[in-house]
This record gives structure tokens, sequence and C-alpha cells, in this order.
């Protein structure tokens, strides 16, 4: 019998991309992370699945169907959403991923990324609060000055406070140079440069609850010139620490902060996780230390608040992929189960001849196999990229060579806007597959197939949509690069192609890769060429979607030819049982199926993009 755990995300497949594939055991024995080994790293990956299934799992129906709600006592969420939170917090999970100079456990990033999978996959929403307070505190850590870390970021990583980053306004979304959330200086203190803050922001997850002991503010606002003008752009923007609770003194948090919720909005999904416009401020009712103004420390300097904020927003870029990733692989893992359950039909050809025969689990039908397939093919795919991004933090982290750092920090930074979009994107298709699998039922509610297609709605849109994140690659990471990291990326990819001349089955798909990124190169080079950028910059996204797919062909190739020489290995060996069998082969499966039916999609694709068609950015807004 599968145990819930096993549905929200197979183990098999966790262990094969962390020790085959991404070579964890190699990872463990660098000084950063030397105090863990693979008996360390399973015993927390059997504790998150434990956790996420006794803790996150359960309330995930009950806090979509009773939505945050505004009452006279603060905002109130289902209370199994604080009893999960401190589940995960005792159990030490917000301090994984940190220094232990900070009280972390100093894990290597690619393990905090498998573990918080299971609580993505459970509950993507509670989960939610735990990211953002993770994300919140590493940006202090970088960039905070000692005493904010002490009283900001420690006790969220003690997981007592929750964070929250306060970047979109009413008028303000994916054009943050335009906030005009106003900071004025008002006196230094033990915590650093103390302001008043005085706006609005708008879509606040986290941004109020009685959660924890209180709440951690990461606000972007603007400090008014001499003439007391808002610098247009995005130069003066600056990054504050704005508290619910002000210290004061003696490790007490006694002064409410003039931080006040709005309104609350009421979402599409990811419901559990409360959202508001938080209104900075306005004096009533709090007027901290008797003025009105939010209390706001600044973070850094004056004017670096979007280089410091990209910190935490290119960690919850990741994130968001991730979360795509897992709501999309627990839609495929409960399409499965249930396809081999569901009896309805029979084989093809014999509906007519053999009516009086059983019918037939559905998983039988080849149209839902290439439904499952596609599924499995989008999940593990995207589960794949986003680990190979953590992978690439660590080594970022822990390489002991400058050159090896350098090239980490580069692809990451290239692959970063396609881990946020590519998840996002068919790990949504994933879930549309898994409701079209439970037919009439995936429409009805009683099964969670429609709410996770609900909650994973919204991963193309936070964090930046993907239009922008094509934006972000295409314009930033490439042209502006002048290609450099897309060539680190290449010989990636080459080494790859090369490595699959070890089964003659996998040569085919090197080929068709290599072939893919030759097209990909071209289609640069001609960008490249042309010296206005909005015109190189306006078929951005179908660009992504290409590239997207390219990258994760090439993955799926990578992890092909790990699975192909074990599966060789153990059957010389003689050591492969049926489920080991049934594992490698639907990896090479899955590869097969990407390379099949996936990669081509991208040709038509890189020839519109090549073309540099106007036909959409030519088109007259009067003539829709
Ligand atoms: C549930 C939820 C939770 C959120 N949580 C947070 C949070 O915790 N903190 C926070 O700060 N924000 C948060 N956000 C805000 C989120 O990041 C923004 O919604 C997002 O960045 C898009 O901004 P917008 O909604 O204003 O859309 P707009 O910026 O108005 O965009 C609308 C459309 O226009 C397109 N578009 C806009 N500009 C361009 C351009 N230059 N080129 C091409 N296309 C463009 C977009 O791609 C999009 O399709 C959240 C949003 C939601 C819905």
């Amino acid at each position: 019998m599968p145990t819930q755990s096993d549905v929200l995300l197979n183990r098999r497949d966790l262990d094969f991309l962390l020790f085959e594939w991404l070579k964890l055991d190699e990872l463990l024995e660098r000084p950063p992370f030397s105090e863990h080994s693979r008996e360390t790293v399973a015993a927390v990956l059997d504790m998150c699945a434990e956790i996420a299934s006794r803790e996150f799992l359960p309330h995930y129906r009950r806090s979509d169907v009773e939505e945050p709600r505004l009452t006279e006592q603060g905002v109130w969420v289902v209370p199994e959403i604080g009893t999960a939170l401190r589940a995960f917090a005792d159990a030490g999970l917000s301090a994984a991923v940190f220094d232990a100079s900070v009280g972390g456990l100093q894990l290597p990033e690619v393990v905090c990324s498998a573990a918080m999978s299971y609580f993505m996959a459970a509950n993507i929403a509670t989960t939610g609060y735990a990211m953002l307070t993770i994300a919140n505190a590493r940006l202090l850590t970088v960039f905070g000055q000692p005493a904010q870390v002490d009283t900001f970021a420690k006790p969220q990583i003690e997981g007592r406070f929750l964070g929250t980053m306060c970047l979109s306004e009413p008028q303000a979304g994916s054009s943050l140079a335009d906030i005009t959330t106003r900071a004025i200086f008002e006196q230094d203190d033990d915590l650093g440069r103390r302001f008043r803050l005085f706006g609005n922001k708008m879509w606040i997850s986290g941004g109020d609850h009685e959660l924890s002991e209180n709440i951690v503010h990461l606000v972007l606002a603007k400090i008014p010139s001499a003439d007391g003008q808002l610098v247009p752009g995005t130069k003066g923007v600056s990054t504050f620490i704005v508290p619910k609770y002000l210290p004061t003194g003696a490790g007490a948090f006694a002064e409410r902060n003039d931080v006040v919720v709005g309104g609350l909005n009421h979402k599409m999904g990811y419901r559990g996780i409360v959202n508001c416009l938080l209104n900075l401020g306005e004096g009533e009712p709090y007027r901290p230390f008797g003025r009105p103004g939010a209390v706001g420390y600044l973070v850094g300097e004056p004017g670096q608040g979007l280089a410091i904020m990209f910190h935490m927003m290119n960690e919850a870029r990741i994130g968001v992929g991730l979360g795509a990733a897992m709501l999309g692989y627990r839609g495929y893992r409960r399409a499965l189960e249930y396809a081999r359950q569901r009896a309805q039909g029979r084989p093809l050809g014999r509906g007519r001849t053999r009516a009086a025969e059983p019918q037939v689990p559905i998983i039988e039908h080849p149209d839902v196999k290439r439904m499952l397939l596609a599924q499995k093919a989008y999940v593990e795919g995207a589960l794949a990229l986003v680990l190979y991004c953590a992978r690439l933090a660590d080594h970022r982290r822990g390489d002991d060579s400058e050159q090896a750092r350098a090239e980490a920090n580069r692809l990451l930074d290239l692959l970063t806007p396609v881990a946020k979009a590519w998840p996002s994107e068919w790990g949504l298709a994933a879930n549309d597959l898994a409701i079209q699998i439970y037919g009439g039922y995936g429409y009805a509610r009683d099964y969670d197939v429609e709410q996770l297609y609900r909650d994973n709605r919204l991963n193309a849109i936070h964090e930046g949509t993907t239009g922008i994140q094509a934006l972000d690659l295409l314009g930033r990471k490439i042209l502006r690069d002048r290609g450099t990291a897309l060539d680190t990326l290449r010989q990636r990819v080459s080494a790859t192609a090369a490595n699959a001349d070890i089964d003659a089955t996998l040569r085919p798909y090197a080929s068709a890769l290599l072939e893919a990124w030759i097209e990909i190169a071209a289609v640069v080079e001609r960008l490249m060429a042309i010296d206005d950028e909005s015109v190189a910059l306006r078929n951005a996204t179908p660009f992504l979607a290409a590239f997207g797919h390219a990258v994760v062909a090439w993955l799926w190739l990578d992890q092909a030819i790990v699975a192909a020489s074990a599966f060789c290995a153990g059957a010389r060996g003689g050591t492969l049982n049926e489920r080991e069998t049934d594992f490698y082969n639907g990896k090479l499966r899955a590869c097969r199926f990407f390379f099949e039916a996936e990669l081509p999609r991208i040709r038509p694709q890189l020839a519109f993009v090549g073309s540099n068609s106007d036909v959409a950015a030519a088109m007259p807004s009067g003539a829709f």
C-alpha cells in the first residue's frame, strides 16, 4: 500500500536525483557540508515526509474552504496552520539552510530544496509562510547589520517570527521602479538608520496574522531627494525592515508599528496563506512612539534596495519553481493512483466484440498512458531543473576553485528565470492533464486535483509573471551578457551529449539536443545584431518557452545517461529487481517521450522568434 508521502513524492525518484544524478555524496565531502552524511540526509527527508503528511496535508482542503478572515481580534486563519508551522520549526527546519554561525544546520541548498518539496506537495499555502520567512532571514544575514541579524533574522531562524516581502503596490507590480512608498529619515539608533514609511503595499503574502510572536516585513520604499521629490526609476529604491511589533528593550517587542491591514484579497487558490493590502504610516490606530509613520530600519545602503531585494527574489523565484513542480508532481501521483483503480472501457478494437469481458483500468488505454507520461516528463523534469539550480547554489558556496564558483554563479543567474517560469507553465499543464484523467470527477471539488490546479495557477503570476521572466532571460541574461553565460551552458549541454555515447539508444537524442541548441544560438545571434532592444525583445516569451524546453531536454538526457548506466550495470550484475527495472525504465521512457513529443515543439517557436515577427508588436491597440 502506498503511504501518504508516497503519493506526495516518489522517494525513489528523489534519491535518484540527489544521489545518483546530482552526486550529493561528493558535495557532502566539502567543508561547509561535511558535518552531514548520506544517513543524516536520509533521516532529514524521512522526517520531512512524516511531518508533511501528519501536519501539512490534513488541512489542505480545510484551509482552502475556510479562507483567512479579518476579525476584530486580527486576521484569523485555520489553527492547523499554526500547529504545522510550529512542527516545522521545532524540527529545526527553519534553520536548515543557515550557517552554524547564526544557529543554522548548514545543510546544502539541494537537500533543503528536497526537504521543502515534501511540504510544498502537501500544502503549498502553509509552506508559503515558511518559505518567505527563510528567504527574509537569509537576506538579513547577508545584508543586515549584526544588531539587525540578532533582532530580526535569528528569531525567524528559530521559528518564533515569520517574515514577508513587501514590494508590490496597487499601481506598481511588474514595474517596481514606480513604487511610491516614501521613507523619511528619523534618526540613527542601535538597529541602524531609522526611517518613517508612508505608503501602501498590495498583495502581501503572510502580511498579517496571529501565527507568530512578530512579523518581519521587508519593504521597498524610496527615500525622497533634498527637494522632497521621489527619484524616478529604480535608483532611489531602498530596503527597510518594518516589524509589526517594535523592540522596546530587554528582548521585548511591545510597541505596535504603524502597519495595518487595509483588506484581504480573495484568491482563486493558495488560500491558506493570507494575502492583504497593508497600509503604512496612516497613523490610525497606531502611532509608534507617539508619532504616525511606520518605523523602518534601512538594510544596506540607500538606493541599493532592488539589488538587495533581488537576493530574496531570486531565492523566491526558485522556491516558486519548486512549488509549481511539486503541485504538478502531487497531481501526477494522484492521477496515477486513480488511473490504476478506475475501470472503464475495454482495450482498443475490442469494445464491440468483447462487451461481456470485464472493463480494464483506464491506465491500460494508450491515451491515458500518454497523459500520464506527459505529466511524468513535465514534473520530474521540473523537479530536476530546480534541484539542479539548488546544486549550482551549493557549488557557488562550497566549491574550492574560484573559477568553478564563478561558473556556477553565471549558470544559476541564467537559469533562474527558467527555473521559475518553466515549472510554473508545465507544472500547471500537468495539473490540467491530471484533471483530465479523473474525467468528470476531476472537475468536482471532492478530489484534490482541481485544488492543485487552482493553487498552481498563481505560480506564473507572482514573483514576476512569465512575461517578465522572459524579458529577464533574453534581455538581461543573454543579450546584455553578449551570450557569455549561454556559452557556459552550451558547454555543459555538449558534455552531456558526448556522454550519451555510452548507449546507442540515447545517441539520436544527443544529436537532436545539439541541433536544438545550435538553433537557439543562431536565433540569439540574429537578435544580438538588432540594435534596438525593444525590437529584439518583442517575442521574448516564445523564446523562453523554447529555451525552457531545450534546458529540460538536456536535463532529461543527463538523467537518462545515469539511468541507462545503472540499468546496464544492474542487469550485468543480476542485482536489478522488478521495481528497480521499472524505475529505470520509467526514466528512460520519460526521456524518450520528451524528445519525441516535446522537444520538436520548439522548432516553430524558434522560427517565429528568429523571424523577429512583428505580428503582435505592431498590432494597433484599436484593432483588437
Ligand atoms: C496571490 C498573490 C501573492 C502575491 N504575493 C506577493 C508578496 O508577498 N509580495 C509582493 O511584493 N508581491 C506579491 N504579489 C504581487 C505579484 O508579484 C504581482 O502580482 C506580479 O508581480 C504582477 O504584478 P501585477 O499584478 O501588478 O500585474 P501587472 O504588472 O499589471 O501585469 C499585468 C500583465 O501585464 C504584463 N506586463 C506588465 N509589464 C510588462 C512589460 N514591461 N512587458 C511585458 N509585459 C508586461 C504582465 O506580464 C502581466 O501579464 C502577489 C500576487 C498574488 C496574486
